[in-house]
């Protein structure tokens, strides 16, 4: 006869000392671990973050109020873990992973560490296959590519959700399992994300972790360690996966009131030492697997505030040392009307167009510099009479790229689409327009396309590439294009 014999669990019993602003100070627990995950007689949890031989410090996860000095907490001897699993796409969850949009229990029979080491150098390998985002001056300019680090800087209300959720949009049928990570906004910002993802279909194929300005700094600073370890489930299956972060700001807020409270003595700006620590800690986390361990990816999307556009600040510096480029936003050109108001001058990234198709690569060379040299003529002058012929072919071709570059949010564009515009902008037809037939053009080309040579279309996708042939079949379907609109 079988005699199931359960398993013995050793935990250990200690008592609440203190208990004020969300970290508790006990005794007995005397074989703690850093990062260990404790449960109180309140039902709530909390991690070690702080010990010493008589007195252990754990920052609460959750209502702290709830927590009576005297009480008792057990924890057991492991680090803390959630749950993850394939379940969890198409779900809202907290910092704990456990679901909060009413849906029921999200079945997982796996669980990972949050705070757990990014792979080796040696399980890696480099970053090779793009990742489209369907916003023109990204793809064209600053491509991205699986696997990457790119942070999203720039003042408040400057569009860096917008470009974030766009690039989420952006992967609809591609097979990208998005994860959006909301980090210390407010219900109603939550809410609004959440509706467009809903509105463009792409919820079904994303997992929102969310922590509210209203949840404990605990449970903010724990979120996007969260998110990523709901990733790496997705990573580790050999998946592509990408990670919004929105906003790190607030995730280094949290951090570092924590510190405070634990009486961390506070260095520059007031964040402790070791803030580049946790946030370094995280971005590692992205990367590209190698083949032998399934080859998936993950991305990642940090978002940053900076105050009044500046760049030095300690933690948007921070950041961007330690992601493979940044996205600069600036709230000059957001007024302007130049929308998204990417800073082409100021944004990069490291990769550079190994990452871009290679039907884009082929027709991205040189446009920075066109329309830098646009925008530095444009402040040299005023007047706009007396320039020579060269300057005023710069300002032309500037305007029109400027214009191509302009684009609403939450409208991303097909690679087909992208191809059309710049080849034609390449070709040089788009100086000649007037303002009313360019932005017909902008509209109708792909439909044109679409519907009267779809083999141009399908072998433009099919290869990734523009050949000669290919570009003369795309030359002869822009005549047949501005023959019928002459008419
Ligand atoms: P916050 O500081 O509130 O987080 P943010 O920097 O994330 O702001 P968004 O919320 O993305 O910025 O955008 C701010 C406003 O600008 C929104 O009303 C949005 O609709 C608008 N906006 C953003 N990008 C564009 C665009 N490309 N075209 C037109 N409007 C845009
Ligand atoms: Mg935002």
């Amino acid at each position: 006869m079988d005699v199931n014999v359960p398993t013995l669990e050793l935990n250990e019993i200690g008592k609440v000392k203190e208990s004020a602003h969300g970290i508790v100070k006990a005794e007995g627990l005397p074989s703690c671990l850093y990062g260990q995950l404790v449960e109180f007689e309140a039902g709530l949890k909390g991690i070690v973050l702080e010990f010493n031989p008589d007195e252990v410090s754990i920052v609460v996860l959750g209502d702290y109020r709830k927590i009576k000095v005297g009480s008792s907490l057990t924890s057991k001897k492991e680090l803390i873990t959630i749950p993850v699993g394939d379940k969890f796409v198409g779900r809202i969850v907290d910092c704990l992973g456990q679901p909060i949009d009413g849906k029921g229990e999200i079945p997982s029979f796996n669980s990972r560490l949050v705070f757990s080491q990014a792979p080796g150098v040696m399980d890696r390998e480099p970053i090779y296959s793009p990742l489209l985002t369907g916003i023109k001056i990204l793809d064209m300019v600053i491509p991205i590519g699986k696997g990457q680090r790119e942070l999203i800087i720039g003042d408040r209300q400057t569009g860096r959700t917008s470009i974030a959720l766009d690039t989420i949009i952006n992967q609809k049928d591609k097979d990208v399992v998005c994860i959006y990570c909301f980090i210390g906004g407010t219900f109603s910002d939550f809410e609004k994300t959440i509706h467009k993802l809903k509105e463009k279909d792409m919820f079904s194929s994303s997992i929102a972790v969310c922590a509210f300005a209203s949840n404990s700094s605990a449970e903010q600073f724990i979120c996007p360690y969260t998110a990523a370890c709901l990733g790496e489930h997705f990573m580790h299956k050999g998946k592509d996966v990408l990670v919004v972060f929105d906003d790190l700001t607030k995730h280094a807020w949290a951090y570092r009131q924590i510190s405070l409270l634990l009486k961390r003595s506070p260095g520059r700006e007031a964040y402790p030492a070791d803030v580049f620590y946790i946030h370094s800690q995280l971005m590692e986390r992205a990367g590209k697997l190698k083949s032998e361990l399934g080859g998936g990816t993950m991305s990642f999307l940090p978002i940053v505030e900076t105050l009044q556009g500046d760049i030095t600040g300690y933690i948007p510096s921070n950041l961007v040392s330690m992601t493979d480029g940044q996205i600069y936003l600036n709230t000059t050109l957001f007024h302007e009307g130049f929308k998204p108001a990417i800073d082409i001058g100021l944004s990069v990234s490291r990769i550079g167009d190994r990452v871009q198709p290679p039907v884009l690569r082929k027709l991205n060379r040189g446009l920075r510099l066109d329309y830098l040299q646009y925008r530095e003529i444009l402040r040299l002058i005023k007047l706009k009479t007396g320039l020579s012929p060269e300057a005023q072919e710069i300002i032309k071709r500037g305007q029109v790229l400027e214009d191509l570059f302009i684009q609403d949010n939450y409208n991303p564009l097909s690679l087909v689409e992208e191809v059309a515009l710049f080849y034609a902008f390449r070709k040089k037809i788009l100086e000649v327009l007037t303002p009313d037939v360019l932005s017909r053009f902008k509209l109708e080309i792909v439909e044109f396309l679409n519907f009267n040579c779809p083999d141009v279309v399908t072998n433009i996708i099919e290869a990734n590439d523009l050949s000669d042939e290919m570009a003369a079949e795309l030359d002869k379907a822009l005549v047949t294009y501005f023959r019928s609109t002459r008419r």
